[in-house]
């Protein structure tokens, strides 16, 4: 009897002080840690248009948590100020200024829909004298590499700075935060989270009572301390870099798409939705052609475990695709599609029964920096793909004593992706029932478990993912 007391004595005491005791601990998590913030990042379209910012200034407000913001270009920006440095670099002065022209007189179309007081009419039209200025200025000097940079910055600038006008006009309390002092790449192109995330939480410190971020995607200061950027789509990266740094709750990705799809909807009719995929599988599609997320933003969201969650902006309700530690369930996902694809067969009887060949050839493509994506072997032949064409030239002469090498351009890598893709039932039947009349010219399997890929001639593309969604997804 008297031990079911003391036991109940026992539990009961416990239960008393287990919620004081997990009060304390979440004060000193917060102490020590600082609040737990989401990352939320709007690509070009979602920012592209007056209403779509006002749109995403309601989305943005009320999260409960605090939020950071990161905010790509205005859609066909990036492109309009490459192509105004390409213009620049050719010494096309005349044909660079018309382009800024343009570009300017739809940037003060844009911000007399976006604003409606005065005052912050005038705070917007400053912006744009203050960016648009440089870009004139630009002009006369002499043009580099790094001035380059320093044209396509401006995009993102922009997109920001009008946006917290926007903010200010709704009477949204928050802060710009300035990526170019936080976002910083070695002298590899390589994000250094650690030092990112010193530096991005002095600047959170700075405003310890705030509840809205916003900051810039895509731009970064690389080793030398000069404006950089994260390559084409980069901004995907930054959240992801930015979610890792401050150990966020969710790193959430907002397009004009409810998530990654089982298939290319601009290829196919019919596609739907993957409500969850494992990192691994993101990692895949996103490399072998899924354009709805820069393939580098995997990485760090997936070293700090952090969820990225792909969410539609106009249609903010629907569930979209949750990337995370676990795969959801196993089976084929999805099924992506790679453009310009370089095929290279390397034939050599030498090979036959030889050790040491296979890290030759690989040497060589180490030594021009240039990725290899898919490869098979025979005992006689190695055939590999690769993406970037620009050492081409050099990796063939130096394969050349290997043996006869064979090229073939424009191919396409199609992808099946999925967890434990082989241990859907029919997997294999239905893959190969998919392919009939499509010239196969390799096939990888077996790689990964995510993953099964197919080499085919660029004009067969369409097809193959037409005939595999019907397929394998049953879908028309
Ligand atoms: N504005 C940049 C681009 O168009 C970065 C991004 O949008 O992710 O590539
Ligand atoms: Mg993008």
């Amino acid at each position: 009897m008297g031990k079911v007391i003391t036991v109940n004595s026992v539990v009961f005491s416990y239960r008393l002080s287990l919620p004081p005791c997990l009060l304390i601990y979440s004060i000193l998590k917060k102490l020590w840690e600082g609040e737990q913030m989401k990352v939320m990042k709007f690509g070009g379209t979602s920012v592209g248009r007056p209403e779509r910012m006002h749109h995403i200034a309601g989305l943005v407000t009320n999260q409960g948590e605090p939020a950071i913001v990161v905010l790509s270009a205005l859609s066909g920006t990036t492109n309009a100020l490459v192509e105004i440095g390409e213009l620049i670099s050719k010494g096309d002065r005349n044909g660079a200024k018309q382009a800024i022209e343009k570009l300017e007189a739809h940037y003060q179309a844009f911000i007399s829909e976006l604003v409606a007081k005065p005052e912050l009419l005038a705070k917007a039209k400053a912006i744009l004298a203050e960016h648009f200025e440089f870009l004139t200025i630009i002009l006369r000097i002499s043009f580099s590499e790094a001035l380059s940079k320093d044209i396509l910055a401006q995009g993102e600038l922009l997109s920001t700075k009008l946006f917290c006008v926007c903010l200010e006009e709704l009477g949204i309390e928050h802060v710009l935060l300035p990526a170019l002092e936080f976002m910083t790449i070695d002298n590899y192109d390589e994000p250094q989270i650690g030092s990112i995330k010193v530096k991005l939480t002095q600047q959170l410190q700075q405003h310890t009572n705030k509840k809205l971020f916003i900051t810039q995607g895509y731009i970064c200061r690389n080793a030398k301390g000069e404006v950089d950027n994260l390559k084409r789509g980069g901004s995907d990266y930054s959240a992801s870099l930015i979610a890792a740094a401050i150990n966020a709750s969710v790193c959430e990705i907002w397009t004009d798409i409810d998530g990654m799809h089982n298939n290319d909807p601009r290829v196919v009719k019919k596609t739907m939705p993957v409500e969850q995929m494992s990192f691994e599988e993101a990692a895949e599609l996103a490399y072998f052609g899924a354009k709805i997320l820069h393939p580098a933003s995997i990485w760090p969201a997936q070293q700090y475990n952090i969820a990225v969650k792909l969410l539609n902006t106009m249609e903010p309700e629907a569930k979209g695709t949750t990337i995370a530690g676990q795969a959801g369930s196993v089976g084929v996902k999805a099924v992506a599609a790679k453009d310009n694809i370089t095929a290279i067969r390397i034939k050599s009887s030498r090979m036959l029964l030889a050790y040491g060949f296979l890290r030759k050839i690989f040497e060589v493509f180490e030594k021009y920096r240039t990725p290899i994506d898919m490869i098979t072997t025979s005992e006689v032949a190695v055939s590999l793909t690769i993406d970037s064409t620009s050492n081409l030239k050099n990796i063939l002469k130096e394969l050349e004593p290997f043996g006869a090498i064979e090229v073939d351009e424009n191919q396409a890598i199609i992808s099946v992706v999925g967890n434990q893709v082989s241990q859907t039932e029919d997997m294999v039947k239905k893959l190969f029932g998919s392919i009939m009349n499509i010239p196969v010219r390799m096939v990888s399997y077996g790689g990964s478990p995510h993953n099964i890929s197919l080499l085919v001639p660029a004009q067969y593309k369409t097809q193959l993912l037409q005939q595999l969604n019907r397929g394998m997804f049953g879908l028309e």
